[in-house]
């Protein structure tokens, strides 16, 4: 009888371990030694974690979840982002693609997922690894809510200051690490703060995506500047740079969709944008 109890508890305990679906990081944070040359300063999830240059780096650790066999990850979302179909736009429409960089940050990203939807808004996320493997519960719902996830390398560093290979470090990890969570592999690829040379963009196998109207959101952190830059500066297949890691930008972001609706956009992903200018 004692033999069965322990072997039920300690199944227990096995299978929150292995299921346990809490992002407090906890679970990530423990093998890593606190050494991230990063600068959060402006993040306001502050994490620290190893960057590339790391060996912990070389052996990500995911959250426990994640770390189930790829097959088993990616068939589920794959499957759940499937029941959502494929958009059919029309090439005369008039599109704005909105991009959220630097996240996934789990309050503020899923407060713009929420009102993205309210407005059948689909966007991109351009991710930081490093994060991306804190939140894969926020990545997986960017996901499954049909928008596009897009690299923005490991650690947020500036290309152009790498040694040599460090900036395939940076993009393949991060490739790998959104992998791990949803079975697909970003196609879309964008330079921290555009830092970018012809090295850089010869080494980069992936779409590099810039951006056409930037809303100073992370300057200003001022929600109704958003909307002000906006107008000012969109046009028909304008790509819009915005940061879904700062709750201003989240706050700002109903009256910029209320705007652009009006203006008679669809907002689409980077990849419907190139898919409809190739037509
Ligand atoms: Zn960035």
């Amino acid at each position: 009888m004692r033999i069965v109890r322990t072997a039920i508890l300690f199944t227990t305990i096995i299978c929150i371990a292995l299921f346990s679906e809490k992002e407090t990081g906890n679970l990530l944070i423990a093998p890593f030694a606190a050494s991230s040359t990063q600068d959060w300063s402006q993040a306001d999830s502050p994490v620290t974690v190893a960057s590339p240059k790391n060996v912990q780096y070389k052996v990500p650790v995911f959250h426990s979840y994640a770390d189930l066999p790829d097959s088993r990850i990616g068939s589920r979302y794959q499957l759940e982002r499937s029941l959502l179909g494929n958009r059919e736009i029309s090439p005369t429409a008039k599109v704005v693609a909105l991009t959220f960089d630097d996240g996934p940050h789990p309050e503020v990203t899923t407060e713009i997922l929420n009102i993205l939807d309210r407005y059948n808004a689909k966007a991109t996320f351009f991710m930081v690894g490093e994060r991306v493997q804190y939140y894969p519960k926020t990545v997986r719902d960017v996901f499954a809510r049909g928008h596009e996830i897009g690299n923005h390398t490991w650690s947020h560093s500036n290309l152009t200051e790498l040694k040599e290979g460090e900036v395939e470090e940076e993009i393949t990890y991060t490739n790998e690490a959104v992998y791990r969570i949803i079975g697909k592999k970003p196609a879309v690829f964008r330079p921290p703060y555009g830092s970018l040379n012809d090295l850089i963009r010869q080494q980069i196998k992936m779409k590099i995506v810039l951006w056409s109207a930037d809303t100073f959101d992370y300057k200003s952190k001022d929600a109704d500047l958003i909307l002000e830059e906006v107008s000012n500066k969109v046009h028909d297949k304008a790509i819009i740079l915005m940061h879904d890691i700062y709750p201003s930008t989240a706050d700002g972001l109903e009256s910029v969709l209320q705007y652009l609706q009006e203006q008679g956009y669809t907002f689409v992903t980077v990849s419907e944008l190139f898919a409809l200018e190739q037509k």
